[in-house]
């Protein structure tokens, strides 16, 4: 009795019922936030993770055993030693992931490197094109499992017809992908209802592996030692390993654990928190290592036991069923369907969100005049853009599978499916590592991989002839040696895998290398560059963002048709209270559009996101507003610190100022305490001497009159002495404190010198004769007549006291300078030393303490005076007698001259 293909068909629905309904649960389990610990777990985690173990892993190993031995392990190895070194490639991966709300890998790579759509979509075919073939695989491995149950029946049945199996089964998996994957437009883009189907399915197919591999160690091996005595005396043991191979394939088997599109989707899409890798880092190895525990055992009872000719990839299913252990040969079957529809759900996912992100959205918005902000629900569009993905990448896989007519070992499809996603990988690792990495570079280096990978790998697969002539194989593309497929510059002699392998990863890697290094990045590149480079050392945002711009209405519509209604509502809301603002319209702060940024990338991908709220903001990317913006920032930043500066020279200055002007008041100080105790010292002489003599006068009885005359008149010239002291301080003091009025008056300067000469001569013993230098034109003055007399009178009188020649004469010559009126007045004494020409000015000053009857006051009046006058008085060096200047501005004459008589 055997399985017939309905009872087959009908426990696959069955099975489908159930995978149904548990992510069906699971889905709403999370939606009202129940089970949160079951459906959010590491366990959950590394299970998902086992979607790397496709049909082709579960059927193709043991073919891949029987047919070259232990090498399948590479496949496990790759992954396993990814795992284990989690924290240093993986952790970043999943941060970045998490933090900057990555959707897809084409998603990151062109986040990474600018937001660039352009590289979302040459990733993005590059992924549909390199996994199209997998998907057929999966679809082949179903159809050729149900192939081995209808040969079972075919003796009393109705022949197997592959083309509509593989249909109906295609047509299922979309079904499943379309309910699941886009029933809704996700937060962040996880999917708990497939997440739950496929750990589910993880477990089935484990389960079903193990349960065959005992049934044939123990159940027709006869056992442990049997089994390896079987593996001993098998061509498997002798199987030599090819160094260059493992590496090879183990490299390939990593890369792709890495970069295939829906590892990336349950690794970092899917990924929940980021300790769980932890856990996964152990367990996933070891999942894998159950999965290969019982390969090689199976693949040489199944060369013992099984006639010559039977598919080896399906030694897993035939062996039971040639045992007629239906109900395990049934367990087996799901297994591999679980292996493959787990695989087909979740890449068509992945892939499909690439698409509908990268490629439809951007055509759809860029059709759409009005932009983002026009109304209708873009939710919708993208969900619809979705389904129609999922079908279209499924249809793809189907047609594939058609026109490959299901030849080709699995494991071969697998390895070239694998060397496809491969080439992401610089480009990936470069972005995370790497600051210096640039757009330009990376679209370098995928070009040059994938078009290595198409030529080495991809075409030279369906054989000689079909994609590639025979002649291309032995000549090279179109006719040159060095262009041959499979022995690219002339490089002979290796295994075609490592070929490909090593040419395309290495020149797609020297690429992405030199050209990033050679091209400039836009500043856009630099930021999301940083971020990526640093995700681990912090996770803020630094994008630069021009604030102001937008209107958070605008924002608002966009967001409500992106992440719907009340999820919009909410996050607005939060925002504006992060803000500290009422109401539900925040701020368009940087902050908050960046943070806006992420929240809509989830749904749509970076750039699109990017793209659409750019479109709103203005200034697509970071435009020259934006950087204009910071540079007229740092600009104001420097004049603001030169303005400090300037305050602080000033302030500086003040200071100095501060402290002349404190110096000055010291000394000021000084000079007054000197003055008082000079004051005190002048006014007591004559006071003693009054003092003495009126003393005498009144106490001495017998004076001659002689006497009492001197004393009388020696009291009495002490007193006009005093007087004139005290004259002249209280003449000075006015001076000084500035209280003085000036009476104006006109009169010719020759008259006015007179008067001075007049005065002094007649008060004085007549010895002194004053000669005034004659005069063309007479000047008229116009200036306060007695002060300036005071001070010719002074200057003409110090000539008469101080002028010791034996026949003294004192000159006085007036002259017009172009600055005004000079008039000197020398006389021919023996003058002034140079050092003692400025301090005569001072008060008190006498020139060597010379006593006499002046106090040291006159020139200090005359300096005074002169000051308010606005002229001078100073000594005039080079003369041979003392020798002074007065000098008076044009405002001190009347302008008018006339003839002198
Ligand atoms: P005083 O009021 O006592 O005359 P001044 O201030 O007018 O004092 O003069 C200061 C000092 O300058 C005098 O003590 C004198 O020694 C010197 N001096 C002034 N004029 C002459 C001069 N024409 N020749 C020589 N020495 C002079």
């Amino acid at each position: 009795m055997t399985v017939g293909i309905n009872q087959l068909v009908f426990v696959c629905l069955a099975y489908v019922v159930i995978l149904f309904a548990v992510a069906f649960l699971a889905e709403r389990a999370s939606a009202q936030g129940r089970f949160g610990a079951i459906l959010r777990s590491p366990v959950i985690y590394t299970l998902s993770l086992s979607i790397y173990c496709t049909a082709w892993t579960f059927y193709g190993a043991v073919g891949y055993a029987a047919r070259s031995g232990l090498e399948y392990v590479t496949i496990y190895l790759g992954p396993s030693l990814v795992m284990i070194g989690w924290w240093w490639i993986l952790r970043r991966l999943v941060s970045i992931g998490r933090s900057q709300r990555v959707t897809s890998i084409a998603d990151l790579i062109s986040s990474r490197y600018g937001k660039s759509n352009a590289l979302a979509i040459v990733v993005t075919l590059m992924a549909v094109i390199g996994v199209t073939p997998y998907i057929a695989l999966q679809l082949q491995s179903v159809v050729l499992s149900l192939s081995i149950f209808a040969k079972a029946e075919a003796a009393g049945g109705q022949a197997f017809n592959a083309t509509p199996a593989a249909f109906w089964v295609a047509t299922g998996l979309a079904l499943f992908t379309v309910l699941f994957g886009t029933r809704n437009l996700n937060v962040n883009e996880r999917h708990h209802g497939i997440v739950i189907a496929v750990a589910v399915e993880a477990v089935v197919k484990l389960v079903a592996l193990l349960a065959v591999g005992i049934f044939v160690v123990w159940g027709l091996a006869g056992g442990l030692g049997e089994t390896l005595a079987r593996i001993d005396a098998s061509d498997i043991g002798e199987w030599e390993v090819q160094g260059s191979r493992w590496t090879a394939l183990t490299f390939l088997s990593a890369a792709a654990f890495l970069c295939l599109p829906r590892m990336f989707q349950v690794m970092v899409v899917e990924n929940d928190d980021e300790r769980y890798l932890q856990f996964a880092s152990w367990a996933f190895p070891a999942y894998v290592m159950l999965m290969s525990l019982f390969v090689v055992p199976i693949a040489v009872v199944g060369l013992d036991l099984l006639p010559a000719g039977s598919n080896p990839d399906l030694f897993v299913l035939s062996l039971p069923l040639s045992q007629n252990q239906n109900g395990l040969a049934t367990l087996s079957f799901l297994g591999g369907f679980s292996s493959a529809t787990s695989m087909v759900i979740v890449a068509t996912l992945a892939l499909s969100t690439m698409v509908s992100n990268h490629i439809v959205m951007p055509v759809w918005l860029a059709l759409r005049q009005g932009g983002a902000t026009q109304s209708g629900d873009v939710r919708g569009v993208i969900i619809l853009a979705r389904r129609m993905c999922i079908l279209l990448i499924i249809a793809l896989g189907f047609f594939y599978y058609r026109a490959s007519g299901g030849s080709g070992a699995l494991a071969a499809i697998g390895t070239i499916s694998f060397g496809g996603v491969a080439q992401f990988l610089p480009a990936l690792l470069g972005g995370i590592f790497w600051r210096g990495a640039t757009r330009a570079g990376a679209f370098c280096g995928l070009g040059t991989g994938f078009a290595l990978w198409i030529f080495t790998m991809l075409l030279p697969s369906f054989g000689v002839d079909v994609a590639l002539s025979k002649e291309t194989f032995e000549q090279g593309l179109l006719g040159i040696s060095w262009l041959r497929p499979q022995a690219l510059f002339g490089i002979d002699g290796l295994d075609p895998t490592v070929h490909a392998v090593v040419w395309s990863m290495s020149l797609n890697t020297l690429a992405f290398t030199v050209v990033s290094v050679f091209s400039f990045p836009e500043p856009i590149e630099r930021l999301q560059g940083a971020q990526f480079v640093n995700v681990l050392d912090h996770s803020g945002p630094s994008r630069v963002w021009t604030a102001s711009v937008a209107g958070s209405e605008d924002l608002m519509i966009m967001s409500q048709r992106i992440m719907g209604a009340t999820e919009a509502q909410i996050f607005f809301r939060k925002q504006t209270k992060a803000q500290g603002l009422s109401g539900h319209l925040p701020e368009p702060t940087p902050a908050f559009i960046d943070a806006l940024e992420r929240e809509l990338a989830a749904s749509v991908g970076a750039a699109t996101a990017h793209a659409m709220v750019s479109q709103i903001v203005g200034g697509s990317a970071i435009s020259v507003q934006d950087l204009l913006a910071v540079a007229d920032e740092s600009a104001q930043m420097l004049e603001y610190s030169s303005q400090l500066e300037q305050k602080s020279r000033q302030l500086t200055e003040t200071a100095a100022q501060l402290r002349a002007a404190n110096e000055k008041l010291t000394q000021l100080s000084l000079q007054k305490d000197g003055f008082l105790s000079q004051i005190s010292h002048e006014l007591r002489t004559p006071m003693t001497s009054i003092r003495s003599f009126s003393e005498i006068l009144r106490d001495t009885g017998s004076l001659s009159e002689e006497d009492k005359t001197r004393y009388a008149s020696i009291i009495h010239a002490e007193t006009i002495r005093l007087t004139r002291l005290l004259d002249d301080l209280l003449d000075l003091s006015v001076l000084e404190n500035g209280q003085v009025s000036l009476h104006l008056g006109q009169e010719p300067l020759h008259s006015v010198l007179a008067r001075a000469v007049t005065t002094v001569v007649s008060g004085g013993d007549g010895r002194l004769h004053v000669h005034i230098a004659p005069q063309e034109e007479d000047v008229v003055l116009n200036t306060d007549l007695d002060r300036l007399v005071q001070v010719f009178i002074n200057l003409i009188s110090n000539a008469q006291k101080y002028c010791q020649a034996d026949a003294p004469a004192l000159t006085i010559t007036p002259q017009l300078t172009p600055t005004g009126l000079a008039i000197d007045f020398v006389d021919n004494g023996k003058g002034i030393a140079g050092d003692e020409q400025a301090v005569v000015f001072e008060k008190f000053y006498r020139v060597g303490g010379s006593q006499g009857d002046g106090a040291g006051l006159g020139l200090a009046i005359c300096q005074e005076i002169m000051e308010r006058l606005g002229g001078q008085v100073r000594y005039l060096d080079g003369s041979r007698g003392g020798a002074f200047r007065v000098t008076l501005p044009h405002a001190a004459m009347a302008g008018q001259t006339v003839a002198t008589s």
